[in-house]
């Protein structure tokens, strides 16, 4: 068996560990309560946060994955509503026409990668036969269009909602007799300092919110902390393990941090503006003796983003505040177009 069940009062958790499963999507667990349930017709609630058909391309022959033009991530690829295939890049939008051919090698071998809410949809009609409404963010972003997402539940009963785990605590009229989540793990990839924390609170709001029986937990890091602790209900337990690790790592709150970023179009300006703001910190800290004062240079993860290029310059220290006060004045760091961030969520 790849799962571990977890008991809590009434409600069994089962923690599948995908990376022992042959079948994708829905491990043989989820499989199999899929058409229990919807055989005894109850309805189930299918957590999956990619809402596109998928999230990249790649060829097989030599790796290319395209990117958009203008920012550093792979396209992601949809089906409009004559089910034909488009491109498009999720920050700025740009469209991309479908691809058979591998723009690098020009080989046909190419598939699509990291399945979204539109094919998964698409896989629950065609091997379970249910038809599911799909719940995005855009459909539930204001209150009007929640009060409608409610009438829409009430009226019409779906018996599988598929959702992202963007959604917070609407759809209380709707309550679901077993919860798949595909991955419960994704929000572990974040460059987020308190990725795990933000992980553990959505999946412990989860499993606790609904008085929901079933829920079943799809993991390829099933030893992960913030999901076992979920399992348990445990809060104190994985508060205390948080606070433990930022300490060891000098998080906030056992330090203070800020994030300077500075954009443009030309590499070859960013890297000279950049590099000259961080040798002047640099200077100041040492001229002011404040030697715990941590300061280093780093592109973030996405480098480009609507076709400007990307650096930070993070700055980490206890006494961080006095430091700034003299750096804003002493380097007009705001003047010089630099973005300044004082409580930086991520890096
Ligand atoms: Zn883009
Ligand atoms: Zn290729």
């Amino acid at each position: 068996m790849n799962f571990v069940k977890y008991e809590l009062d009434k409600k069994k958790i089962f923690l599948v560990d995908m990376s022992r499963e042959r079948t994708r999507p829905f491990s043989e667990l989820a499989q199999k309560a899929l058409h229990t349930f919807l055989d005894q017709g109850k309805r189930i609630l299918l957590i999956n946060n990619r809402s596109w058909w998928s999230a990249w391309m790649m060829c097989h022959d030599c790796g290319h994955i395209p990117q958009c033009d203008h920012c550093d991530i792979s396209i992601a690829w949809h089906k409009d509503m004559h089910w034909s295939f488009f491109g498009i890049c999720h920050i700025c939008k740009t469209q991309y026409e479908a691809k058979t051919l591998c723009s690098s090698c020009h080989t046909e071998n190419v598939s699509l990668y990291g399945m979204g809410n539109q094919q998964l949809q698409n896989k629950l009609e065609a091997e379970f036969g249910v038809k599911s409404l799909l719940v995005e963010s855009s459909v539930a972003n204001s209150a009007k269009k929640i009060s409608q997402l409610d009438h829409h539940l009430s009226t019409q009963n779906p018996q599988v909602l598929v959702w992202t785990s963007l959604l917070g605590n609407s759809c209380e009229i709707w309550r679901p007799d077993l919860i798949i989540v595909i991955s419960a793990d994704s929000l572990l990839h974040s460059p987020h300092y308190s990725a795990s924390w933000n992980n553990f609170c959505f999946l412990d709001w989860l499993i606790s919110w609904y008085e929901c029986e079933h829920v079943i937990l799809q993991s390829y890091d099933v030893e992960d902390t913030s999901i076992i602790s979920a399992c348990w209900h445990d809060l104190t337990g994985m508060k205390k393990r948080e606070l433990k690790r930022r300490q060891d790592l000098n998080y906030p709150p056992f330090t203070e941090m800020c994030l300077l970023l500075y954009k443009h179009e030309i590499e070859e300006n960013l890297f000279w503006t950049t590099h000259k703001l961080y040798q002047e910190l640099l200077y100041l800290r040492d001229k002011y003796e404040m030697n715990d004062l941590e300061i280093y240079a780093t592109p973030p993860l996405v480098y480009k983003i609507y076709g400007k290029y990307r650096y930070h310059i993070v700055l980490k220290w206890g006494g961080l505040r006095n430091f700034m006060e003299a750096a804003y004045s002493k380097l007009r760091i705001a003047q010089r177009g630099f973005k300044i961030d004082r409580e930086p969520q991520s890096l």
